[in-house]
């Protein structure tokens, strides 16, 4: 008999698991309280730039979003191939942009370590800057050019990821209301109640990827899962493709040309509980941003604001892998700002584990226990 899995979050993490899981035999049911990729998988700009996104080392979370973009090809094709619908898939590389001379000088130690990793840098001047983006201010003083980096259309993922679990008969159950109990049997084997669900449903395993929600675990497992919203506020310009040509990054905010002739622009970080509406303040600095390095812009209207909530973890690192003692669950949540590039990895980790495979790379680091370890630590030292 094929193992049967509840993947529990019909965000890219969870859709991604979902086709994983059933690429390899696996009898799978997703769960949506809601729509698929209603939440923060639907509201990213779909960035693939693990080294704009790691400037300081090379540690296991930059190993694991360096596995990712390196799964990416791979990944692309088996998803594309798999609904016949395209993610737009843009490798354009990647600028990121200086204003000041003082931010230059702290650059070649980080292109050092990151061009051992396969990042093919190269610190550019002005004028080289200007080449690759015409459009850009003449106060830019220099940027790094990271070709390696790549952006994806992420509600275009999701579609199309929605679209290859259908075709490989993953039972996809949208709209199932609140989840109201999740039961772990000590025999093997869980079962979920969801509210608009007529019955429980039943299977061997159950991976979680509940986002920003993923904190209501915690009474079931008894597990600390510190995972907390932090808003992104976005906007998008139309766009002609030739405006903006690169993926940009400045220390103010991006920007990402798309196919549909939008220029994306995010995002803010900001803690407003799960509220997803956006605010004048959030959108404003982003339009003040955009005038300042594209000149081009000023006055310019945008075309869409919206936000999403990222999945935050205390250290900014997500919880993967099964919980001790807890062999039939596993987690897979709180992706922060790397959702979309970690999703291949984490769906191939999740996988493996789920076959009872080694985890490679190591994901010992990323235990969701780690929280709960490190609390008991504490109690423990104030009771000395
Ligand atoms: C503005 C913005 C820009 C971003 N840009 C990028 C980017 O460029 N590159 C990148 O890699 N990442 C980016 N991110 C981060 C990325 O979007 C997230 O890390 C990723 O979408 C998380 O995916 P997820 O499936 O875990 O969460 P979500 O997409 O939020 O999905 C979680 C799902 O769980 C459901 N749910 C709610 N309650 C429960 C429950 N109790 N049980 C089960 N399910 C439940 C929700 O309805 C939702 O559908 C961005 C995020 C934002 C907000």
């Amino acid at each position: 008999m094929p193992q049967t899995v509840i993947i529990l979050g019909g965000g890219i993490i969870g859709l991604s698991c979902a086709f994983e899981a059933a690429r390899r035999g696996m009898l799978v049911t997703l769960i949506e309280p809601h729509g698929l990729g209603g939440q923060a998988s639907g509201a990213a700009a779909g960035m693939l730039a693990p080294y704009s996104e790691n400037t300081e080392q090379p540690d296991d979370f930059f190993h694991l979003c360096l596995s990712s973009l390196q799964s990416y090809p791979e990944w692309i094709k088996a998803v594309e191939d798999g609904s016949g619908m395209s993610a737009e898939w843009v490798q354009s590389g990647s600028v990121n942009v200086f204003m000041h001379e003082a931010d230059v000088l702290p650059i070649q130690s980080r292109l050092d370590w990151q061009n051992r990793w396969g990042a093919e840098a190269q610190l550019i001047d002005a004028a080289q800057l200007r080449k690759l983006e015409p459009m850009i201010a003449p106060s830019a003083v220099a940027g790094v050019f990271t070709p390696k980096e790549s952006h994806v259309y992420a509600p275009k993922l999701v579609t199309s990821l929605e679209s290859a679990c259908r075709k490989l008969g993953v039972r996809i159950l949208e709209h199932a209301g609140q989840i109201e109990d999740v039961l772990v049997h000590q025999s093997g084997g869980v079962s979920v109640r969801a509210q608009a669900l007529k019955s429980l449903v039943h299977a061997d395993r159950l991976v979680v990827c509940a986002g920003a929600w993923s904190g209501a675990y915690e009474k079931w497992f008894g597990l600390s899962i510190p995972i907390h919203p932090i808003r992104g506020q976005i906007c998008s310009f139309g766009h002609d493709a030739a405006e903006v040509r690169h993926m940009v990054f400045s220390s103010q905010a991006y920007w990402v040309g798309k196919n549909n002739a939008r220029l994306v622009c995010g995002a803010s970080e900001d803690v407003s509980g799960f509220e997803t509406s956006v605010t004048e303040r959030g959108i404003g600095r982003l339009i003040r941003s955009s005038s300042r390095l594209f000149p081009f812009l000023v006055g310019r209207q945008t075309a869409h604001r919206w936000a999403g909530l990222r999945p935050a973890t205390k250290d900014g690192q997500p919880l993967l892998g099964q919980i001790a003692g807890m062999p039939s669950v596993i987690m897979a949540s709180g992706h922060y700002r790397n959702g979309i590039l970690l999703s291949p990895i984490t769906a191939l980790l999740t996988a493996d584990i789920l076959e009872g495979k080694e985890a490679k790379p190591s994901i010992s680091r990323f235990a969701p226990d780690r929280f709960t370890a490190a609390a008991n630590r504490g109690m423990a030292r104030a009771l000395r």
